[in-house]
């Protein structure tokens, strides 16, 4: 994002605030040795960790889901990926609602929110992969439902945020990955939006993860695992980090250090570790460690750790993010 970002249709109050907290002009510069560093001692720490996994369970991938997974609840990753993923209306609203957003910026006219919701979803269909076929299979009541829930998110999203600008380089979904260890083991990820570009040595991007509900912890370690990845793949950390709350219209931006990377890369070799002693075929017992994230653990009927967290919690407080 540049100086620019003050120019532009006029707008409202929540829109004002969201350019003021994300255009600003500083552009840190990092050292230019940052991503072999990272890359080196990641490697270092990482390979003979990866050489204790078994070879069938080779090459690694290792994404923000299982990161937080991981330093979540071992029993409930264990568990989850036992479970066969599903598409539903609930999961299928983020990705079509980013593809809404991603349209947006090279959409002619003035559609309506609606209008990218239906173009996100043709387009979406037209892929023929993954997504695709589960739209595909949805009746009118159930496509009109999935169109609505995303909807509301863009609609939402447009009133909250600026109008994107071309200039800002916007780019929703964009995957990131890094390969370590001669590509044994695979980090990855998929940033929702974003803006700006890198000059040099100088942090120019300004990465954004949309979110319903409440903000938590685990958001700053999902975008903290992202900046990492940049870093690693273009060499420059990005500038701004913003998990942007979609139901308050607000964001929560957190600056990129150096520091912030190196607990990023300690952490992921803290999950790499954990996941490679919890893989087939001599897994040990998984910790139990109850949370929020007992709400959507696929084993909290038959977890008593999990049962007696829920039962002394209240349950209104919370909804999934
Ligand atoms: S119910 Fe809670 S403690 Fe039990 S496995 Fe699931 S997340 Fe972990």
């Amino acid at each position: 994002m540049s100086g620019s970002l003050s120019e532009g249709p006029s707008l409202n109050p929540a829109q004002q605030q969201v350019l003021d907290e994300l255009g600003t002009l500083d552009r840190p510069s990092f050292r230019a040795d940052l991503r072999a560093d990272l890359r080196h001692d990641l490697e270092e720490a990482l390979r003979p960790i990866v050489a204790e996994a078994d070879e069938a369970n080779r090459p690694l991938f290792v994404s923000k889901r299982q990161l937080g997974m991981l330093h979540g609840c071992e029993a409930r990753y264990v568990a989850d990926k036992e479970e066969e993923f599903e598409w539903s209306v609930a999961s299928a609203r983020g990705s079509v609602a980013h593809k809404a957003i991603e349209l947006s910026v090279a959409y002619r006219g003035n559609p309506t929110p609606l209008d990218l919701v239906e173009g996100a979803m043709a387009r979406i269909e037209a892929d023929e992969k993954g997504l695709s076929s589960f739209i595909q299979s949805l009746d009118e009541v159930e496509r009109a439902e999935l169109s609505g829930r995303a909807n509301d998110f863009v609609t939402t999203f447009t009133e909250t945020f600026p109008p994107l600008s071309r200039k800002w380089v916007p780019v929703a979904e964009s995957s990131v990955r890094a390969l370590l260890c001669g590509d044994d083991l695979t980090l990855m990820g998929r940033v929702d939006l974003s803006l700006g570009r890198t000059r040099g040595q100088e942090a120019g991007k300004v990465l954004i993860d949309l979110k319903t509900g409440q903000p938590s912890h685990a958001h700053l370690e999902d975008l903290r695992f992202y900046a990492l990845l940049e870093t690693l793949k273009v060499g420059v950390p990005p500038r701004l980090l913003v998990n942007y709350y979609l139901d308050a219209g607000s964001p929560r931006n957190e600056i990129v250090t150096e520091d912030m990377l190196w607990s990023a890369a300690r952490r992921v070799v803290d999950a790499v570790t954990k996941l490679v002693a919890l893989d087939p075929p001599e897994p040990r017992d998984p910790v139990r460690t109850p949370g929020q994230n007992c709400r959507w653990c696929p084993i909290s009927d038959s977890c008593r750790p999990g049962l007696q967290f829920l039962e002394g919690s209240d349950q209104d407080d919370w909804r999934p993010a």
